[in-house]
């Protein structure tokens, strides 16, 4: 699960992370408001900030710095009334409703901060960067000798002498370097206090030297997490977060539903009862040549409804191409799953090809089900086995492409 970076600033801000001050809004006018209110708070700049579950916002246009009320209404206006198009979004762009209103501060240098759980190194790990800001991927990808990783021990997680060396090596000075380190530690217990997969400051900065800063200050000007789902159940004030209108909505009524759904980019719907299958029949499909348009995993105690509402939400997407149905039957009765395939033939209609594999619980009851129902199902084929089911879908799909 994400989050909107307003809310990633209230979590930095709890975890004593400096943030500059902010507003979310979901009009022109109250951005307007949230801009005259910092202004006349002593503000000098501004900056109007697209809240979407996506970055490159900077390069897009959809972070303005402004310096008065009046260009922050225009730069509301841009964005709230146009699509966010950038390398992190699908091509079409996202919608825009919420705004983030902040100071805006003054920049001496931009730095990148993130503590992810690295799969390959099999740890949590920090990643910092005196090379921060919107050109961070080009960074890591040309010259990844930039980039500072630190796995971290996976009980006492950073310890503060670790901290500091990162300060040091990215170039912090004098007071600057115990701020930078205390961030560091911050994000590291933050990311494991909240079960995040990715908690990201970029940029981090370092402002000019003040007289209450004589060697700047260190601030986190953008923020993202990205949450482990399976954990979500102990956190429900992170739950409480969660966003529907940036979510597939495919998935939002699949979960609605209680079946777990995930969208891939090929063009096979998949309909599986359990991960381990989902994960097999994926396997499969590749191995024969064909792509995965996504998984529907209906798990063990689906209802019929549940999962003709399965099949619907596969049909509903036009680039399944064609379904494969792969059930192995232990608490799932197949005889459940082949009256939803007879429903969902009679209410929607399959109008791809429908390949089914069933096997284990009265999958003779459910064998007789679909044979009585062959003529109204007249893109079905059935399958003995799973490498049977891959072969046929791939081919009907390939031949109808
Ligand atoms: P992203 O492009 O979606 O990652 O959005 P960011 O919040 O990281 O903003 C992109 C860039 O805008 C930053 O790297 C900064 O260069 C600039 N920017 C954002 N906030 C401020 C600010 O408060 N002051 C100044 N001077 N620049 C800012
Ligand atoms: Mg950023």
């Amino acid at each position: 699960m994400k989050i909107h970076e307003f809310q990633a600033r209230e979590l930095l801000d709890k975890a004593g992370i400096p943030v500059p001050k902010s507003t979310m809004v979901q009009s022109v006018d109250a951005a307007e408001a949230a801009a005259r209110t910092l202004f006349a708070g002593g503000s000098k700049m501004v900056v109007v900030k697209a809240q979407v579950h996506a970055g490159g916002r900077g390069k897009a246009g959809f972070v303005r710095v402004v310096t008065s009320a009046q260009e922050a209404l225009t730069a509301a206006e841009f964005m709230l009334g146009n699509r966010m198009i950038s390398a992190q979004t699908p091509p079409e762009g996202l919608e825009v409703q919420r705004l983030l209103v902040a100071d805006a501060v003054d920049i001496a240098h931009e730095f990148y901060a993130a503590v992810l759980v690295d799969r390959a190194r099999r740890t949590n790990t920090l990643i910092a960067s005196a090379e921060g800001g919107v050109d961070i991927e080009k960074v890591a990808a040309e010259r990844p000798d930039a980039l500072i990783k630190l796995a971290l021990d996976p009980i006492i997680g950073l310890q503060p002498f670790q901290a500091r060396s990162v300060a040091l090596a990215l170039g912090f000075k004098g007071k600057a370097i115990a701020q930078a380190g205390r961030v560091f530690a911050s994000l590291c217990a933050l990311q494991r206090s909240t079960d995040a997969t990715l908690v990201e400051v970029n940029p981090l900065v370092l402002t000019p030297a003040s007289a209450a800063h004589p060697d700047g200050q260190v601030m986190a000007i953008d923020a993202k997490f990205e949450f482990d789902d399976s954990a979500l159940f102990r956190h429900a004030d992170i739950s409480a977060m969660k966003d529907p209108s940036e979510e597939n909505p495919a998935e939002i009524r699949a979960e609605s539903f209680g079946l777990s759904y995930v969208a891939l980019d090929g063009n096979i719907g998949c309909l599986v009862n359990g991960a381990g299958l989902a994960m097999s029949t994926m396997d499969i499909i590749k191995l024969h040549g064909g792509e995965p348009a996504n998984f529907l995993d209906v798990g063990g105690s689906a209802t019929e409804e549940a999962v003709t509402e399965a099949f619907r939400i596969i049909l509903s997407d036009n680039r399944v191409q064609g379904v494969l149905v792969n059930i192995f039957g232990g608490i799932m009765q197949c005889d459940r799953i082949a009256r939803a395939i007879v429903g969902a033939a009679k209410t929607i209609g399959f109008r791809v090809p429908l390949v089914v594999r069933l096997e284990g619980t009265n999958v003779v009851q459910a064998r007789a089900i679909l044979e009585a129902a062959r003529a109204e199902i007249p893109t079905m084929q059935t399958a003995s086995d799973l490498s049977d089911a891959a072969a046929k879908i791939v081919s009907a799909v390939t031949v109808a492409a």
